[in-house]
């Protein structure tokens, strides 16, 4: 007998998987979805082990197979349980994150009347009467059809009943596709080509040429020819097509076709470049890593914007697919590089399959079994793309590796795709390259102490002339106040701008983020007030009036004067991006602008709209949030205005330096790509930040030397590691008191074990206190171990633990 280790698709499973006995003659693999009984229900299962050593509990059979073939492949069942166990989650979710597109909602209870002619109905009261007809008539049901009929409780309670007097029975299934394969309209001709030749001549003789064309083209395709591609071909409209189809001489049809997200940009394909010196032996540290059959390899490519890291992975990824491996693309958010995934598809012309949840649930299952069926060499996507059914994976890039997006943070499992890529390289031998400007200061450190090999990309590649890094000029806002200018705009950036408008270029202003901000600071002379304790900057809590450090709880009242120099001016709270795209209209009446940020872009192609409007100059100034300064390449853009630095220096994280400098490099990166070069104005009242002379001077070293100092002298990470556990409720007096009960449990455990390693921050109210009506308070865990530590202690429900988290805010 075999036996099956099961991992259920129910929330009582948790982190555990169960044991099932395998029917004789039911051939199983790992990976394989399979139905198994589940308490009084029938479940989603996924086999991760098979054994033939019996458990020593009894076992129920497996009830069927879902499918056919497995779905995970066996390193993707330990990839499943790593995920489970390091970020722990529950193990069904770990599992979920590698199941095709819709899996999860495809199962349908059915309903069939087992009656034999003994049975007496005459008794049954009257409800269980009225299903059992209403079954019996359709010969069988879903239950929710059943309960459209009768009420949702009313029709559970019967068949409850029913199922137990044995009168009726359930059976459960995969519901039908919701994902429907894609029809499209075709031509094609319904007579001879010789006959065709005919009419081709009768209808030129009657002056109807653009039927004799259409007819024309069809003649020279045997296969059907889809009607768009007929229609862009000849230049005609339907009713030539729909004249043609009357006469009986081109023949219309519904053709299935794949549903390719690609498919609407023309594909060019583009020859490699010959690389730098530079870019060659990054490329070679590379080719040779995926050659060889030892360690598998990791990098850290670190290069500028513009140093042509993209042409390196193109190049390396060509040499994988040489081999026979194919390759991982994660790129941060997909609908903001549109033109990366174009330089992809043109490298590798209709192998490359872009997995993104924007697309329809259709598109994505297409995609799906595109890539499992081994049809693809790329697959691009974000975070989730990492999970990609990619057979033979030998090499994955982690483009922009530094972004926060890259965590799951708001949903479970919490993970981060860069440790699910460095956990599956591990697996499967996969070389890893992650990429970046402004690498993560965690990954630097890691490449420094010999972890992973550093490829530097030191400078733009600069093809023909011109577009070296731009002229940075940082703004002290201070002077400005002093100086009598109570503007948004200092008055370098409003020369810079009125000079660029002049001169009939593009220009873009970038604030960090959409909302006010939740600091307060002195506008006289930059002040900023910190917790004592944890040096993060305090949040501003309006409804209470106070200031509250959201790591440990420190709080004072919002100070009337600054405390530094006395000044009145102290509740400048900063301005979100539609109050600074209306102060621009203001200030520069006759430009054209644009505004950019997510509440702007709502909808599927947003991005790509605003952005083909802002390319063809449709308007003057781009105004938008961080979104803005990532993967676009504008070559009319002379000018880029960072409005107000100091938002995401003032974010109460021990991150806020490196978010900073990471954005305001981006924002750098973004001028002067074309001909024309660029300027950088940028505003702050702190201009003597390490963050913002790093960023200005593009000197990353002079950020990481200072930044690293820091994390070591406060043991942040890569000195430890963090958990951050949150708990919410309705009401935030409750919300605080399970806080300093878990508080106090956690400590009680970490003192009777003897745990020297684990240290508790706070509990504290989150920067977000309250989120859709629940206030939540958070606690920080730092140490090593954490998520073993956390596994073996009971966390009541309602607790969400994220491990490793990117944000503290
Ligand atoms: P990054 O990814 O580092 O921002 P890219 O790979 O996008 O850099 O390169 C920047 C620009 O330089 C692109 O337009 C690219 O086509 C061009 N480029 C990259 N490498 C070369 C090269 N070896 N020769 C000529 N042009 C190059
Ligand atoms: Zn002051
Ligand atoms: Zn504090």
């Amino acid at each position: 007998m075999e036996y099956a280790e099961v991992s259920v698709n129910s929330p009582a499973a948790r982190r555990l998987t169960f044991s099932y006995a395998v029917p004789p003659g039911l051939g199983i693999e790992v990976g394989q979805a399979v139905w198994v009984p589940f308490g009084d229900k029938r479940l989603q299962g996924i086999v991760l082990a098979l054994s033939n050593v019996p458990p020593d509990i009894e076992t129920r059979e497996i009830a069927g197979l879902i499918e056919d073939r497995p779905l995970l492949s066996p390193h993707q069942v330990s990839l499943a349980r790593w995920i489970s166990d390091y970020y722990l989650s529950p193990l069904f979710e770990a599992v979920a994150l590698m199941l095709p597109p819709g899996f999860r909602r495809r199962m349908v209870t059915y309903l069939s009347a087992s009656l034999s002619p003994e049975d007496d109905l005459s008794s049954l009261p009257r409800e269980q009467k009225e299903a059992l007809e209403l079954i019996s008539a359709r010969g069988r049901l879903s239950l929710s059809e059943l309960e459209k009929a009768l009420g949702r409780k009313k029709a559970q309670r019967a068949v409850s009943q029913l199922v137990k007097r044995g009168l009726a029975l359930r059976s459960y299934e995969l519901a039908p596709a919701r994902v429907k394969p894609r029809l499209e309209l075709h031509l094609s001709l319904a007579v001879a080509p010789g006959e065709a030749q005919r009419e081709i001549d009768g209808l030129l003789s009657r002056r109807a040429g653009k039927q004799a064309a259409l007819l024309g083209f069809l003649k020279q395709r045997p296969q059907p020819v889809p009607w768009a591609e007929a229609r862009q071909e000849v230049g005609c409209t339907k009713a030539v097509a729909d004249a043609l189809v009357a006469k009986g001489l081109v023949r219309v049809q519904q053709v299935e076709v794949r549903r390719d997200p690609l498919s609407r940009q023309a594909v060019t394909p583009s020859p490699p470049l010959t690389l730098t010196a530079a870019q060659q032996s990054a490329l070679d540290g590379v080719t040779s890593a995926l050659r060889s059959r030892g360690k598998p390899g990791v990098f850290l490519l670190h290069g500028v914007t513009g140093s042509g890291k993209t042409e390196v992975y193109l190049q390396a990824l060509k040499e994988a697919v040489r081999l026979g491996k194919k390759g991982i693309v994660l790129v941060p958010e997909i609908s903001l590089t549109p033109q990366t995934i174009e330089r992809f598809s043109a490298r590798f012309p209709h192998r490359v399959a872009v997995l993104h949840s924007r697309l329809s649930l259709g598109e994505q299952f297409d995609e799906w079994q595109r890539i499992r069926n081994g049809g693809c060499e790329v697959v691009i996507g974000p975070r989730s793309a990492v999970f990609a059914p990619q057979p033979d994976l030998g090499f994955i890039i982690i483009d922009e590796e530094h972004e926060w997006s890259y965590k799951q943070s708001d949903v479970s499992p919490r993970y981060h795709a860069r440790d699910v890529a460095l956990k599956l390289s591990e697996l499967t031998g996969a070389v890893v390259v992650l990429g970046s400007a402004t690498p993560d200061v965690e990954s630097y450190y890691r490449a420094r102490k010999g972890d992973y090999r550093l490829l530097e990309l030191p400078e733009r590649v600069v093809p023909d002339q011109g577009s070296p890094l731009p002229q940075v000029e940082v703004v002290d806002m201070r002077e400005e106040l002093k100086a009598g200018n109570r503007s948004i705009f200092s008055r370098a950036l409003f020369r810079a701008v009125t000079e660029a408008l002049t001169k009939n270029e593009q220009v873009m202003l970038f604030l960090n983020r959409r909302g006010g901000a939740t600091f307060i600071q002195c506008r006289n002379c930059g002040y900023v007030l910190r917790c004592r304790r944890c040096e993060v900057v305090l949040t501003y809590h309006p409804d209470e009036g106070v200031l509250a450090c959201h790591q440990c709880n420190y709080r004072i009242p919002v100070p009337q004067t600054c405390p530094r120099c006395s000044s009145r001016r102290i509740k400048f709270l900063g301005t979100g991006t539609q109050k600074l795209a209306q102060l621009a209209q203001e200030s520069f009446p006759g430009a054209r602008l644009l505004r950019w940020d997510s509440d702007a872009t709502r909808g599927k192609d947003a991005h790509r709209e605003i952005l083909n409007r802002f390319r063809s100059h449709q308007a003057d100034i781009l105004v938008g949030t961080q979104m803005i300064a990532k993967g676009l390449d504008l070559p009319l853009v002379t000018l880029v205005g960072g409005v107000n630095a100091d938002v995401s220096l003032n974010l109460p994280d021990f991150r806020a330096g490196e978010r900073t400098f990471q954005l305001l490099s981006q924002v750098l990166g973004r001028a002067g790509r074309g001909s024309l070069g660029g300027r950088v104005v940028i505003q702050t009242y702190f201009p003597e930040h390490y963050a913002i002379r790093a960023a200005s001077r593009h000197d990353y070293s002079l950020f990481y030397e200072q930044e690293i100092d820091y994390r070591r002298k406060l043991r942040n990470p890569p000195f430890s590691r963090l958990a951050c556990l949150t708990y919410a409720h309705t009401n935030d007096v409750l919300c605080q008191r399970e806080a300093i009960r878990m508080k106090q449990r956690l400590s009680e455990e970490i003192a009777s074990r003897g745990i020297d390693s684990v240290s508790l921050i706070g509990p504290a109210p989150a920067f977000v206190h309250r989120l859709r009506g629940r206030f939540r308070w958070q606690l920080i865990l730092r140490g090593s171990e954490l998520a073993s530590f956390l596994a073996s202690v009971a966390i009541p429900p309602g607790w969400k633990i994220d491990i490793d988290p990117v944000g503290l805010v």
